[in-house]
């Protein structure tokens, strides 16, 4: 089958939408609230109440994170879903400004597990929340499967007891997906996630992060303690699974790293854009026909920054694709991150260095785009442990194996 490199048709009018969103709310306010770190952008109430309606109005997903379901269609068709319609709009939306897109009311991570596990009742029930995901721990980050909460069954309620750090929007989201082990002695087949109400008592907040980039996110760091949740609020099975447990909640991450790939799409397409105006405004524009060599320096780096942008953009589709195709996305979903991740940090600093002082400055986004950058090649799986995924699967060995 030829691949079709142009936007879906159906998605034109999301894509639109999510631009102008990105362009006349998210750009004018990107400056301020990068320098008004942890206060509340109330600017993106009116915005979550459109991108509701965006997901409302459409069978076929919408802008945010919620849409990240894979698809039951196993038929082997050929279709765009949710999942090629938010990365999409995540990308626009990214393009416009990533802290604010990771403040967007109710299109949290927690979301996205929400959307991917959760049973129809707990759907509907915690339908229309705002949901952060919560996994890392002070001794546990990369290695999930050494995070240290427990869950203990007390009559009608688990009860939670641990700490956890950089929970993103977990000041503001109305929920916490929290991942606690009902039995540490068992492993990574006990780890299973659980929907704390961010009201919850045993849910303390100890402190937000202040940050290198994503200003306008904030970044939470809890400690549960003796914290009680109904039992119904378990997403998945509650039983231990030596062999399918830990695999199911892997999975949450082959709907949502395409997502943080998308972002880091968009940061890329935004230096791209701005760099190559600048270079133009002083005379230096590519020539699409000609060799890059025979070309300014200036204007090859650019044709080579392009390019590295396209084959993560690729990437990307191809990811989302394939999860709204339900074809296993586990190796193109960290293709997709590790070079999206890794391609975004490199244009963005290069934007920065062709662009001169102009490009370090305040007066331009180029330098706060590169402080953004770098958090797309760390969280949901760094760089490195996109490749360690990548390199188990081209060559068929356990994560025991191959650590
Ligand atoms: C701003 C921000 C927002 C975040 N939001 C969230 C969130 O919403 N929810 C959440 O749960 N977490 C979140 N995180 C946490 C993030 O996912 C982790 O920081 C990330 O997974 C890395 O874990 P770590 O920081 O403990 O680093 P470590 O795991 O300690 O890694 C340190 C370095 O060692 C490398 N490394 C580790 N293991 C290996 C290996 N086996 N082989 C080769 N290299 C290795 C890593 O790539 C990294 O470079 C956020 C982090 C930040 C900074």
């Amino acid at each position: 089958m030829p691949i079709n490199l142009e936007i879906p048709k159906k998605f034109k009018v999301l894509v639109g939408q999510a631009n102008q969103v990105a362009t006349e709310v998210l750009r004018p306010n990107s400056r301020k609230y990068d320098r008004a770190e942890h206060e509340y952008p109330k600017e993106l109430d009116m915005l979550a109440a459109l991108v509701d309606g965006m997901n409302e109005g459409s069978d076929l997903g919408g802008a945010g994170a919620s849409g990240v379901r894979r698809s039951e269609n196993g038929d082997g068709g050929n279709r765009n879903g949710s999942n090629m319609s938010t990365v999409l709009g995540v990308i626009e939306m990214c393009w416009g400004d990533v802290g604010l897109t990771l403040s967007m009311p109710r299109q949290g991570l927690g979301n996205s597990a929400i959307a991917s596990v959760a049973d129809d009742e707990q759907r509907e029930r915690f339908e229309g929340k705002w949901a952060a995901m919560a996994i890392t721990e002070p001794e546990a980050g990369s290695d999930t499967a050494a995070i240290r909460t427990t869950a203990v069954l007390d009559g009608d309620d688990y009860v939670l007891n641990g700490e956890k750090i950089y929970v993103t929007a977990g000041e503001r989201a109305d929920l916490v997906v929290v991942w606690a082990s009902l039995d540490p002695s068992q492993g990574r087949a006990a780890i299973k996630s659980f929907v704390v109400e961010r009201s919850n008592p045993g849910l303390i907040l100890d402190r937000l992060e202040h940050k290198l980039g994503i200003r306008a996110s904030d970044t939470a760091a809890f400690r549960l303690e003796n914290c009680r949740v109904p039992k119904e609020n378990l997403l998945g099975s509650p039983d231990i699974d030596m062999k399918k447990s830990f695999a199911g909640a892997m999975q949450t991450f082959d709907n949502t790293r395409p997502l943080v790939a998308g972002m880091a799409v968009g940061v890329a397409r935004a230096c791209i854009e701005r760099t190559r105006e600048l270079l133009a405004d002083a005379g230096i524009e590519p020539d699409y026909d000609r060799p890059a060599h025979s070309q300014p320096a200036a204007a090859a780096e650019l044709l080579e920054l392009e390019s590295e942008y396209e084959a993560a953009h690729l990437l990307t589709l191809q990811a989302a694709w394939m999860a709204d195709n339900s074809k296993p996305n586990s190796l193109q979903a960290s293709y997709a991150k590790a070079k999206a991740g890794r391609s975004c940090v490199d244009i963005a600093l290069r934007c920065v260095a062709l662009c001169g002082s102009a490009g370090y400055g305040e007066d331009e986004l180029l330098e706060k785009w590169a402080r953004d950058a770098k958090i797309l090649d760390i969280f949901e799986g760094t760089q490195q442990i996109q490749l360690l995924i990548i390199a188990r699967q081209l060559l068929g060995k356990t994560s025991s194996e191959l650590r």
